[in-house]
């Protein structure tokens, strides 16, 4: 089941703190061995250390003391604490975006540019494949631009979607200048009205120094109204060191968790949020084209705690 891992940590939590505090006003010696094992299990369930650790002293600061008469009414205090401190990580730094109505403001000679970046195999085609039908499904046809020029097989990958979902695609030459590229898809958005570009990159390792100044290259060229960065959910802390290195390399306007459909831990939205500041806009949730869901933080937070309460 989804987010299996943390849900089971966080009903230990809960049912731990509950039993306390039904019967004695909660010291913050009861609580200490109780949130010792709770952060040791929300890191084992992809939350990084550090936010396991913020979360256990929201919750100190919001439990100790507390004393409830009757145990129905102590489990609700219990849950409201643990709901707060997720509901407060998960909206650092989020900001609400509507990119369809933003798209729909634009002047047809000036498109939306949004430029997708991410490693190979985090879903970064299939993300921007489920963008074009988002838009697309709003009346508004993007461009497709595929810019990794390395991998043949990036750019066919694009085409096929772009073929489906019936919206323009501008590809590279082998080898070609992937700014290039992306200036040319921007051009051809400009030159027919097109209200949207949606730009794929290069993904190879993160650490490549060359990829990173094509990236900057692009975003010079290409100046993009978002940078959006694609991190997979069952990658868990490499997601977050994903986030940070493509941050300092490009700087990220959002960032796009994929594959939270498949994810038995579930705390990497937490750490991704709580480490980056960085807004989560969407979530991935399947393979389909529609499987890509907005991301709400006390929604999110609900999802986790579903099947706790
Ligand atoms: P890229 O190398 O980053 O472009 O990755 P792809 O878009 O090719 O995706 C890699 C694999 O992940 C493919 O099999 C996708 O169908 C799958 N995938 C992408 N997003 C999701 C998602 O949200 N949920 C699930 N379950 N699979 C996904």
């Amino acid at each position: 089941m989804v987010f299996n891992r943390l849900k089971k940590a966080l009903k230990k939590f809960v049912d731990n703190v509950t039993e306390v505090v039904a019967s004695k006003t909660l010291s913050e010696e009861d609580l200490e061995p109780i949130l010792e094992e709770l952060v040791i299990s929300l890191a084992e369930s992809d939350v990084a250390f550090e936010v396991a650790e913020e979360i256990a002293n929201r919750l100190r600061e919001r439990l100790v003391g507390k004393k409830v008469p009757r145990f129905s009414d102590a489990r609700q205090v219990v849950v409201d604490a643990l709901r707060d401190a997720l509901v407060e990580i998960l909206s650092r730094g989020y900001r609400r975006l509507d990119l369809v109505e933003e798209a729909r403001r634009r002047s047809p000679d000036n498109p939306l540019r949004i430029v997708f970046f991410g490693v190979n195999g985090v879903g970064k085609t299939t993300t921007i494949a489920k963008f074009a039908y988002m838009f697309r499904r709003s009346g508004i046809t993007p461009v497709i631009v595929a810019a990794d020029t390395f991998r043949a097989g990036a750019q066919e990958q694009l085409r096929r979607h772009a073929e489906k979902l019936g919206v323009p695609f501008i590809g590279g030459r082998y080898g070609a200048d992937p700014a290039s590229v992306v200036y040319d898809g921007i051009e051809y958005a400009r030159a027919r009205g097109y209200r949207v570009v949606l730009a794929d990159t290069a993904g190879r390792m993160h650490t490549d120094t060359d990829l990173m100044e094509e990236l900057r290259k692009i975003v010079r060229v290409a100046k993009p109204d978002y940078k959006a960065l694609v991190v997979d959910a069952l990658t868990g802390n490499d997601a977050v060191e994903q986030a940070k290195f493509f941050d300092e390399a490009v700087g990220i306007d959002f960032i796009v968790l994929t594959k939270v459909d498949a994810d038995v831990k579930g705390g990497t939205a937490i750490s991704v949020a709580a480490v980056t500041g960085k807004p989560i806009l969407f979530v991935g949730t399947g393979q389909g084209y529609e499987d890509l869901e907005p991301f709400e933080p006390r929604r999110y937070a609900e999802k986790i705690l579903q099947g706790i309460k």
